[in-house]
């Protein structure tokens, strides 16, 4: 499993359901929990591994932790209050970008044993549950930003990337 990062077109694109029963997506959402750990995020969506199916893995280090392995899920409530959100995403590696989220979302979906759960999530919990499930609509967080702010965060992401490929060219040469 690799990370896919932005400009990756993978990102972009809608995922699809899975079928109720269907085992093989068990083996994807464990090796996904692995990398939640490994890559120390608070979240990790399919497509950001290349895989185009409904999977999320959530873990955002509450007490006692919860590590959420998500089937389907889907948005079925959202609060009318809004709130400031501090994003970044794995597939952005290198900054940051305050967008506007629901305070609460409630989030149906299938867990492990392909039964139906009920969660509720507020603050930065449920920001991450919207953030996650953008990723399956081929969402990224900066589709929030306007137009000017999106663009100034690209420009300086560009940099960035670039930044990093010279120096591990220069790395390889030595
Ligand atoms: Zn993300």
């Amino acid at each position: 499993m690799e990370l896919k990062v932005y400009p990756d077109p993978i990102l972009a694109q809608k995922c699809a359901d899975v079928e109720i029963g269907d085992t093989s997506v068990l083996p994807i959402l464990e090796e996904m929990s692995k990398k939640l750990y490994e890559w120390e995020g608070a979240g990790l969506a399919a497509p950001q591994v290349g895989v185009l199916k409904k999977l999320v893995v959530i873990d955002v280090r509450e007490d006692p932790a919860t590590l959420y392995k998500m089937i389907n899920p889907k948005i079925v409530w959202k609060s009318e209050e809004l709130v400031d959100s501090k994003e970044g995403c794995l597939s952005l590696p290198g900054l940051r970008d305050t967008v506007v989220r629901h305070e609460r979302v409630r989030v149906e979906y299938y867990d492990t044993n392909f039964e139906k759960q009920i969660v509720d999530g507020e603050g930065f919990l449920a920001c991450c549950f919207q953030h996650e499930l953008d990723h399956l609509n081929g969402k990224l967080y900066i589709d929030h930003l306007s137009r000017l702010k999106r663009g100034r965060f690209l420009s300086k992401f560009k940099k960035l990337q670039k930044e990093k490929s010279e120096k591990e060219t220069t790395e390889d040469e030595e």
